[in-house]
């Protein structure tokens, strides 16, 4: 079913093989058509694998059949080494939506519930989905790093995840991916989107988690991140770093620039094409940086 279609490997030998080189897998959110072409083309041109994320909203607004669609359809024509991923999955009935259409993977997310609830909600989606499909991949969030990947007035979030919670919650959901709060958070701050500010997170913390987990380690609102962090970050353990809000600044900028270049254009792919190229190269960098492969903003880059 899913993975077999969507790419020669699967996403768990993918995990393994980066860990083992020390690079963990951007994550990347897509909403329309257009995110999606250039997050396909940043693939091509970096020739890493990558995981393309659709959360709830995101997935109402696509399709969630369609969007499966699409990528079983991408896999066909290439040995490109994208997978799908249903973020932040607050139901048992999309979690199971997303299993039956071909998702790679479901990000099951009740941390918003008292951590004894998270535990059984997201133990009986992790069955569930297995039960469609035992090759798909389940990810459990514990934790509070706020909602929705957007332009935010305030911090959110910020109770951090003990070592200690994290070894409990893996073994008793049977989960294979652990999204742990480490000092991330979802969205952006202002002054991080004009680069003034950065997030920084707790690298002992996911140290500590990794080895009590023992699992692999998904780390959610990697937008506005210092690069350094990153790095030391995939260091202590973490395997898919998630960027969606610095996608959708580049998303907007960047329509907002092609549209005003010429009023009277009105023929979509002229307008739209500038925006997957933006957005590709935000989606390109990301995936270099979590390789190891750091690339200064500007720079040209060259991979082997
Ligand atoms: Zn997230």
């Amino acid at each position: 079913m899913a993975i077999e279609t969507f790419s020669k490997d699967k996403l768990r030998d993918v995990l393994v093989r980066s860990e083992q080189e020390g690079a963990a897998l951007g994550h990347f959110n897509v909403a329309d058509q257009t995110l999606l072409k250039a997050v396909v083309a940043a693939a091509a041109d970096t020739k890493i694998p990558l995981l393309i994320g659709a959360s709830e909203g995101e997935r109402d607004f696509f399709g969630v059949r369609q969007l499966a669609a699409l990528v079983k359809s991408i896999g066909q024509e290439s040995d490109m080494p994208v997978f799908l991923n249903a973020d932040h999955t607050h139901s048992l009935a999309k979690a199971l939506e997303a299993a039956r259409a071909g998702f790679d993977c479901v990000g099951i997310d009740f941390s918003a519930l008292p951590f004894d609830q998270n535990v059984a909600r997201t133990k009986e989606a992790v069955q569930a989905i297995k039960a469609v499909n035992p090759a798909i991949l389940a990810e459990g969030e514990i934790g509070d790093i706020g909602t929705g990947s957007e332009i935010k007035e305030a911090v959110q979030g910020g109770k951090l995840s003990t070592p200690e919670e994290a070894r409990q919650f893996v073994e008793a959901t049977g989960i294979d991916i652990l999204a742990p709060a480490v000092g991330n958070m979802h969205g952006m701050l202002e002054s991080m989107v004009q680069g003034k500010t950065k997030k920084h997170l707790d690298i002992e913390r996911i140290v500590q988690i990794k080895r009590a987990a023992g699992t692999f380690l998904t780390l959610h609102g990697g937008s506005g991140t210092e690069d350094e962090d990153f790095r030391k970050a995939v260091a202590a353990g973490i395997n898919i770093i998630h960027i969606n809000t610095e996608l959708r600044v580049e998303w907007r900028r960047s329509l907002g620039e092609s549209l005003a270049r010429d009023p009277n254009e009105v023929v979509p792919y002229k307008i739209l094409r500038p925006v997957v190229d933006s957005v590709r190269q935000v989606v390109s960098s990301r995936s270099r940086l979590f390789r190891g492969e750091l690339v200064r903003p500007g720079a040209v880059a060259s991979v082997a």
